[in-house]
């Protein structure tokens, strides 16, 4: 965290409402969450095409929006807690796993120091080291064709930007996109409207970006005119927005194809590490909420001392609940990436709630299990988007 750039992050239904259930609400207020209010989508010419309001009831949760650090500020403090049930988890930062023994329950840090658990939870995001060892075998993260420019605006130097309000309401918590043919914006509010996010999504060979191909870094700092140029033709205003950023950071985004195994042994990988997914459905963290939730449901139901057939018997019935659903979840995200509009216009084909009735309606692992039949659902969609 201490290398983020600063974002914005969007916990959706699915995941609000499993982070309620564990008592979490007080940790999380000092965040600022915006309950995010509805969706406006505009097309190129800045013309409004379709307007939104989340009522998000029916999922019991709503779509929240945190400043990146506060989130993971709020959930560290709550699981060092002595305020929550358990003993508080015991944090060691500098401690970098270089290999894992998935069927002993070892990790070697560097420095050649091996701990020994009962089980180990690999959730060491898209560059895992310990999803090797899982799966048998080398799956990196494949680069998607597009890139993201992030940036984070103080709302003090939006100040005088010329935006009429039935464009775009700046503290308004209201999630906003422009949608080109290869390329879109998403921004919107956040830290209770003292900030503003923007992603803009282009193809990778549109961006123009030396010194991010330079650095072979797939995280760089990216340049405002190559952020202009990739956007020219969109509404001024939009590029007005963009020149009030303090600076541009710049991603490329890739994901993971679904991994045939998340278990071995005592091991298990879990979010990005298991199952790393393109950010347009903003879905990436919710779901490695949803694996969190589904740990728990399992290993609660695990005796005192469990012998290690009884751990990997726990981890496979969470793979069991969790790997259909977060595949499919992987597909809608490459599925939201095409393009926006029919070729040669601007009229939108993108469909942004699409998916939502699957993504958010969802009330934790074991209720997921008893209600879906979740294999004839993966026999419904390609999940390499071929
Ligand atoms: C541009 C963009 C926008 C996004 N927006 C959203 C959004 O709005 N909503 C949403 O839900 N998701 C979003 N995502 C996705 C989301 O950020 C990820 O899915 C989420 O952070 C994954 O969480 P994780 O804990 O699995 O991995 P990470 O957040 O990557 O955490 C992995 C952790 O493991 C540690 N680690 C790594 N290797 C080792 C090692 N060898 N030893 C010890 N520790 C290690 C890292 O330091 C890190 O702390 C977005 C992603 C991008 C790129």
């Amino acid at each position: 965290m201490l290398k983020e750039t600063g974002a914005l992050i969007s916990l959706q239904p699915n995941a609000s409402k499993i982070i309620s259930s564990w008592g979490l609400t007080p940790f999380l207020e000092p965040c600022e969450p915006m309950v995010d209010r509805a969706f406006r989508m505009f097309d190129t010419d800045g013309k409004l095409v379709r307007e939104i309001n989340f009522d998000f009831a029916k999922f019991g949760a709503d779509r929240v929006v945190y400043h990146r650090q506060d989130l993971h500020t709020a959930l560290k403090t709550a699981a060092t807690s002595t305020k929550l049930p358990g003993p508080p988890v015991e944090i060691r930062t500098a401690s970098s796993v270089i290999s894992c023994d998935p069927d002993k329950g070892t990790v070697t840090l560097e420095g050649d120091e091996v701990v020994e658990a009962d089980m180990i939870i690999g959730a060491d995001g898209i560059h895992s080291v310990v999803r090797q060892e899982v799966v048998g075998s080398p799956r990196e993260a494949i680069p998607t064709g597009t890139s993201a420019y992030r940036m984070l605006l103080p709302a003090e130097s939006l100040a005088g930007l010329e935006i009429p309000k039935d464009v775009l309401d700046l503290a308004k918590p209201v999630t906003t996109m422009v949608v080109g043919h290869d390329r879109r914006v998403i921004m919107g509010p956040g830290r209770g409207g003292k900030v503003f996010g923007i992603v803009a999504l282009v193809p990778d060979e549109q961006m123009r970006e030396e010194a991010a191909a330079a650095s072979g870094s797939w995280v760089a700092t990216g340049s405002m005119s190559a952020l202009l140029e990739a956007f020219a033709g969109f509404p001024a205003w939009m590029l007005d927005l963009f020149q009030r950023a303090p600076e541009v950071a710049l991603w490329q985004l890739r994901d993971l194809d679904p991994l045939p195994r998340w278990v071995r042994g005592r091991t298990m990988l879990v979010g990005d590490a298991a199952h790393a997914m393109l950010p347009t459905q903003g879905q990436g963290a919710s779901q490695a909420i949803e694996d969190a939730e589904a740990l728990q449901a399992f290993i609660a139901d695990l005796p005192n001392r469990p012998t290690k057939e009884q751990i990997n018997e726990a981890l496979l019935r969470v793979y069991e609940a969790r790997h259909e659903r977060a595949s499919l979840i992987q597909g809608f995200s490459r599925e939201q990436a095409r393009p926006g509009t029919s070729v040669g216009s601007n009229k939108i084909t993108l469909n942004p709630v699409q998916f939502l009735e699957y993504n958010c309606n969802y009330s934790g692992a074991k209720d997921w299990l008893a209600k879906n039949d979740v294999a004839a659902a993966v026999g419904n969609l390609n999940i390499n988007g071929s």
